[in-house]
């Protein structure tokens, strides 16, 4: 699986990308150099929309928006191939470890418990997720995001 390095201008592109399943580094606390060099060592395609970086070593991104950044990424990649979305935390991009409905119920709000079926935890920063209405919605933007991708090739 392919792992990426996103600069410090596409956040949200870098949320999506583990949400998708993708493990991406992003910290913006480092400079281009810093980024150049883990993107390096540790075999992670750098996606930025700096040229000069690009010209380093990195794959410029040409897109405006989130969701036309992923759309690009996915295309340039062919990310859709193996995607395993909600399977890694999009805030710190640790693994996400499905829980016991049990051990949930003291994690999570009441009502979150009472209607989800699935949790899992994150297993860095201890976050726990749910199959709750807004993993439905992020659902929804995978599945359109993945189709667009496809039928503009
Ligand atoms: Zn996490």
């Amino acid at each position: 699986m392919r792992k990426f390095a996103v600069d410090c201008m596409m956040g949200k592109l870098a949320r999506w990308l583990r949400i998708l399943g993708y493990d991406t580094f992003f910290d913006c606390s480092i400079d281009d150099n810093q980024l150049l060099m883990i993107a390096t060592a540790e075999m992670r395609i750098l996606l930025t929309k700096d040229r000069e970086l690009a010209a380093k070593g990195g794959y410029l991104v040409l897109a405006k928006s989130w969701r036309d950044e992923l759309k690009e990424v996915v295309r340039a990649f062919h990310l859709e191939k193996d995607i395993k979305p909600f399977t890694r935390c999009p805030v710190c991009n640790g693994e996400l470890k499905e829980i016991e409905r049990e051990d949930a119920e003291k994690l999570v709000p009441p009502i979150a418990f009472k209607n989800a079926t699935k949790f899992s935890i994150c297993k860095k920063c201890g976050r726990v997720y749910w199959d709750g209405s807004h993993m439905v919605r992020m659902k929804k933007i995978v599945e359109k995001i993945i189709k667009e991708a496809k039928d503009e090739e």
